[in-house]
């Protein structure tokens, strides 16, 4: 069957991709439709006809509610097409400012928050908030087979962008951690196939987090004061250079965790969007290591 059809992951849950495949969304959004008489559909994706077409065929008049994991350009903007055709309601969060990757055509009545669920007849979301890769991120778990949506707050193999300013490796971490205290038996990610061994990726990805940090503390050791350009050959050496523009996203998000943490200062004040931005070890950490 071509991955571009529907396909059936579980009792309750088809997943249909889009055909927006890319660098940054590998294969194509997910979009998942959940339940069998009423439906959630979770993350409608971009607004390609064709896609939003096929999720209205899969979903054949039953589609209650439109959830979105976040609303990036790729995960919400379907939403609005669905709700039309369908009258369904609109459920997750809004940022109030825009950092500049929101998609404005998406909007709630009330934003959801951590804890909230949505029971039906034949199942039961819960939200759960996941700040991190951006500050308006929530996973959605199905508790009657322990599947967890994740939207962009984790991907097989491979890590997501944390997106500074409303991104914070700090949080991501946090919100990672916070997973492991539900009982997961799969992720079924934005981009890309089911992670099945939800524990041993949390952690592979927490530690390739702080694999990554320690690379950056690494590079300002040994190059000194350096901009952003200058630092992401060091740190993302093993990193094809045409993501190294995106690694930028990923260095900012580690240096401004270890600027929180008294570790790493920035000089040379920020300019849009980080083209002269300069940065070096504290005093302080410099110190405490050669001691
Ligand atoms: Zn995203």
């Amino acid at each position: 069957m071509s991955p571009l059809q529907p396909q059936q992951l579980s009792p309750l849950v088809y997943r249909v991709t889009a055909t927006n495949a890319g660098a940054m969304t590998g294969p194509g959004t997910n979009t998942y439709l959940v339940g069998r008489e009423q439906l959630a559909v979770i993350d409608p994706g971009p607004d390609i006809a064709a896609h939003i077409d096929k999720i209205l065929a899969q979903g054949a008049g039953r589609i209650r509610w439109v959830i979105v994991t976040h609303t990036h350009p790729d995960h919400s903007p379907g939403a609005r097409q669905l709700i039309e055709q369908t009258g369904a309601e609109a459920i997750g969060s809004v940022m109030d400012k825009d950092d500049g990757h929101q998609d404005r055509t998406f909007s709630v009545s009330r934003n959801i928050g951590h804890g909230d669920l949505l029971r039906t007849g034949e199942f039961t979301l819960e939200a759960i908030h996941t700040p991190g890769h951006v500050s308006n991120h929530f996973c959605y778990l199905l508790r009657d087979e322990n599947l967890l949506f994740a939207g962009d707050h984790m991907m097989q193999g491979t890590s997501v962008l944390v997106l500074p300013p409303s991104g914070d490796l700090g949080e991501y971490l946090e919100s990672l951690t916070r997973l492991k205290r539900y009982q997961i038996d799969a992720i079924a990610p934005g981009h890309g196939e089911l992670i099945r061994d939800p524990l041993r990726e949390i952690d592979l990805r927490i530690r390739h987090r702080f694999y990554r940090e320690g690379k950056v503390i690494a590079a300002l050791e040994k190059l000194g004061e350096s901009s952003l350009e200058r630092l992401v050959p060091d740190v993302y050496d093993d990193v094809h250079p045409t993501l190294h523009k995106a690694a930028q996203y990923s260095l900012w998000a580690h240096l401004l965790k270890l600027e929180k943490e008294k570790i790493a200062i920035k000089t040379i004040e920020k300019h849009w969007l980080f083209g002269e931005e300069h940065w070096r070890l504290t005093d302080d950490y410099s110190k405490s290591v050669s001691r």
